[in-house]
């Protein structure tokens, strides 16, 4: 007996693979020795998903099996090191299913949502940015009045470059003189040049459109040589973003230290991180300002609550990663953390469609720009298995892999 409460036993632990909007998801469902009580992780890498499910059927079950589920410290720790080598994208969401699915069952046992497991809610809910993009500066600025007009503050702004494939924007209006890829079989081709270029046209159109009120984000996803990017931040300080995100690559990342005494663009960086080698040094020395992480990427909510108190004490807040290859488990995780850590900077806003709401009962409520949970014991999600099984993977060409993005003359580049 622990308060009152019997001892349980990990009974079974399986993985669950769904698609419902096309987007490969992996869920871990752990079972437990009183009966219906289970809890659910998110355990998502879409491009490797069935490293990951083989990760947790093949070697993390029969390590598990009849371990006490309240042990949630005991059995992160005990299973980080369980394969000696460790830190990686693969092991760490397969350990995030794990995990988050304890947390869930915590939770469940409490009577409680994570977020009161978690130190409780430091506000009502979470708000969200929403995902701007048109062809034009023009479009763009129409897109995020869109968003103003709905209620949100906060607003990634992305735009097409003519000609060229980038990131976030939707398609190209193809006009001017054309650069065509020396690639035949490449559809488009993304140069540094000309995306610096529009990104700050850009930003200049929605500033003498919109005002100063609105929150403005962005994205270069890694796209550009560091020295370019630096240029980039400067140029755009005086447009006032709420944060400018990935900058560098992983790679890059020692390229922080040169660009941070240069200016005051607010830097967001580290959804591609793994592990605290890689975050560590730079949240100390207080080089960027908004943690990105994938929950499931760094290993679930056991090592994220950790990382977040850290950064706090660093002014660094939290603006967790949430397209749609986060599962709403995931969600639900990233918004536990957002309603109970006080350093909570912005959440990434992703609507899920019908067919998964209908998957997983109890997705978080988007509502007037605001992320709201449901309050229900847990993560308050749950997931329909025989509707899951409806939809299985969709066929792809590479299995699920991002497919190259090159430069005009065929190298590769970053995604
Ligand atoms: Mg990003």
């Amino acid at each position: 007996m622990a308060n009152g409460l019997p001892r349980l036993k990990i009974t079974d632990v399986k993985t669950i693979l769904t698609a419902p909007n096309g987007i490969r998801l992996v869920i871990v469902k752990v079972e437990t020795s009183e009966a219906g009580l289970y809890g659910l992780g998110c355990a998502t890498f879409t491009q490797r998903p069935m490293a990951v499910a083989t990760s947790v059927d093949e070697y993390l079950k029969p390590f598990l099996m009849g371990k006490d589920p309240d042990r949630i410290e005991d059995i992160y720790q005990s299973a980080f090191v369980s394969s000696y080598w460790r830190n990686g994208p693969v092991l760490n969401n397969a350990l995030s299913g794990i995990d988050m699915a304890l947390w869930d069952i915590k939770g469940k046992r409490a009577n409680m949502p994570v977020y009161d497991l978690l130190g409780g809610k430091c506000r009502e809910a979470a708000p969200l940015y929403a995902h701007a993009g048109g062809r034009d500066p023009e479009e763009v600025a129409d897109s995020v009045r869109k968003y103003m007009e709905e209620g949100y503050r906060h607003v990634r702004a992305q735009v097409s470059v003519p000609g060229y494939s980038v990131y976030g924007a939707g398609g190209g209006k193809v006009t001017g003189k054309i650069w065509k890829p020396l690639s035949p079989e490449q559809k488009g081709a993304f140069e540094p040049t000309p995306y610096v270029n529009a990104v700050i046209r850009l930003f200049d159109h929605l500033r003498s459109e919109l005002g100063n009120e609105v929150e403005l984000l962005h994205d270069v996803h890694e796209r550009i040589p560091p020295i370019q990017a630096i240029g980039l931040a400067k140029e755009l300080e005086k447009y006032r973003l709420f944060f400018l995100e990935d900058v560098f690559a992983p790679e890059d990342i020692e390229y922080l230290r040169i660009l941070r005494p240069q200016t005051s663009t607010p830097i967001a960086i580290s959804e591609l991180f793994n592990n605290m080698c890689e975050y560590v040094p730079m949240i100390k020395d207080r080089l960027f300002d908004f943690i990105r992480c994938h929950l499931s990427q760094i290993g679930g909510i056991s090592p994220a609550k950790k990382l977040a108190s850290f950064c706090e004490f660093f002014g660094i807040r939290t603006a967790w990663h949430g397209p749609g290859d986060v599962s709403p488990v995931g969600h639900a995780a990233n918004l536990a953390l957002d309603l109970s850590c006080y350093n909570f900077g912005v959440q990434e806003r992703h609507v899920f469609r019908q067919e998964t709401q209908d998957v997983f009962p109890g997705c978080p409520e988007l509502r007037d720009g605001y992320l709201w949970s449901n309050d229900k014991p847990g993560l308050g999600i749950d997931i329909d298995e025989e509707l899951a099984a409806k939809f299985p993977f969709p066929e792809h060409p590479f299995n699920g892999a991002w497919p190259p993005v090159r430069k005009l003359d065929g190298t590769v580049i970053r995604p």
